[in-house]
């Protein structure tokens, strides 16, 4: 299994990083993943989307005050 968000499928970019003397060198950039528990199972969910979900709920609450 790839490390990726179980939500959008976003995974790993790659960048370049920079010696002094301008060599570069291929890097991985990772996804910002944690685990979250959705129904009694495990899953990886990225940090933007646990934002983003976390948002919904707050203006849902609102609405219904
Ligand atoms: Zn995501």
């Amino acid at each position: 299994m790839a490390r990726q968000c179980s939500n959008c499928k976003r995974g790993f970019m790659t960048s370049v990083s920079r010696s002094h003397s301008h060599i570069a060198t291929k890097r991985r950039q990772n996804v910002n993943l944690q685990m979250r528990r959705v129904d009694g199972e495990k899953v990886l969910v990225c940090a933007a989307c646990i934002k983003a979900t976390k948002k919904v709920k707050k203006t849902a609450v609102k609405a219904t005050k």
